[in-house]
């Protein structure tokens, strides 16, 4: 994951900034570094840079999630390898999620969520806010990308501390005015057109203390648990795709909405299929013989059972042939791609004498010249 500037910090802004406070501490901090006022054209152009990310909800939500922004790009390692888009279209949406123990763990690769820990979470708050989206990834069988599966997701989420119920005070006591800022939460510097105010440094913003933290949280009011959700991966599902589970993110403060959580789905290779979107490849080696003078086969079908496949003669090598609606279960709309099985002309690498012969015997009966439009 690439390092990059706290944005936050530039701007001096707390993590759950509101968009106003950050506009706001935009305009004080462009004023103080405008290059006509005496500042660098180097920390103009960062103050201007992380605005333009914090300012922006979908920006700032990627920000947040991983410590930069990509431009839209998806970050390497959170989607598919080599899948192309790895996060088609906001992914499939799912309104409901099962909670509790349902099955066994299995297959449910935990790969670090949203959730960074870094203390941003303050007591006493009583602003509402929406509860981060989190993000993890999961590995299934071919099979079971295919039919679709109840998988376990370890999901690390802070949540409300049930000590102290968010306060962040111990029990018996409460948040009290931090001293400091007088409880408006941002301390003034500097004087006349370019003096400006910043977040106080004793209260983080919040505008309170806590003098006695709770002990189970340690004053913040949130703590971290780990949280065994059930996902409910529908059929279909890709190589890289993306699914959103609704209000199952961390949860929300101060009566906010929950966050959402997000799992990228990746596939394990299978011995002979490969996905191609819905559709299912299969490589059919044949015989030379068989592409010469055809033959009819039974194949395997994806999910299980077989099908016949007449193989003409004259198949060349390559030659696609199309079973419809033998693939994947599409995940938006309705059907099934198609199998596609691939034919692969499997030359032997050693004769005996007799087949030699034979094979000299048909050349000499065919006097072919393939080349002779490239002489
Ligand atoms: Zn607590
Ligand atoms: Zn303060």
């Amino acid at each position: 994951m690439p390092v990059t500037k706290n944005y936050y910090d530039i701007l001096g802004v707390k993590k759950d900034a509101s968009t106003d406070e950050i506009k706001k501490a935009f305009r004080r901090l462009a004023r103080k570094h405008h290059p006509d006022a005496g500042g660098t054209e180097e920390k103009f152009k960062e103050i201007n840079e992380a605005y333009e990310v914090l300012s922006d909800a979908e920006k700032r939500e990627q920000y947040d999630q991983y410590g930069a922004y990509f431009g839209g790009q998806v970050p390497p390692g959170a989607g598919g390898p080599g899948q192309g888009a790895p996060w088609p279209g906001g992914g499939f949406s799912y309104e409901h999620v099962d909670l509790g123990d349902l099955g066994d763990l299995f297959g449910s690769v935990f790969s670090g969520g949203g959730f960074s820990g870094t203390g941003t979470a303050r007591g006493a708050s009583t602003q509402a806010r929406r509860g981060r989206d989190l993000t993890y990834e999961i590995t299934l069988d071919f099979d079971e990308a295919l039919s679709g599966v109840s998988t376990k997701v370890d999901v690390q989420r802070a949540e409300t501390c049930s000590v102290c119920k968010g306060s962040g005070a111990k029990s018996g006591t409460s948040p009290t005015k931090c001293p400091s800022c007088g409880g408006i939460g941002h301390v003034s510097e500097g004087q006349g057109l370019f003096g400006f105010s910043r977040t106080c440094p004793r209260c983080g913003g919040s505008g309170q203390v806590i003098e006695q933290p709770c002990t189970k949280c340690k004053g913040k009011g949130r703590v971290v648990r780990i949280k065994p959700v059930t996902v409910n991966v529908p059929p279909g599902v890709t190589d890289g795709g993306k699914l959103r589970f609704k209000g199952k993110g961390e949860p929300g403060q101060g009566g906010g909405p929950p966050g959402d959580l997000y799992v990228v789905t990746h596939i394990r290779k299978h011995p002979y299929f490969t996905r191609d979107g819905a559709d299912v490849v299969l490589d059919l080696p044949i015989t030379i013989t068989e592409a010469a003078l055809g033959t009819e086969v039974r194949i395997p079908v994806p999910g299980g059972g077989k099908v016949k496949l007449k193989i003409a003669p004259g198949t060349e090598d390559g030659k696609v042939h199309r079973i419809t609606s033998k693939g994947a279960p599409r995940l938006k709309g309705s059907g099934r791609g198609d199998l596609k099985a691939r034919t692969r002309i499997v030359v032997p690498e050693k004769l005996t004498a007799e087949e030699e012969e034979l094979l000299k015997r048909f050349a000499s009966s065919r006097k072919e010249d393939l080349r002779a439009h490239i002489k």
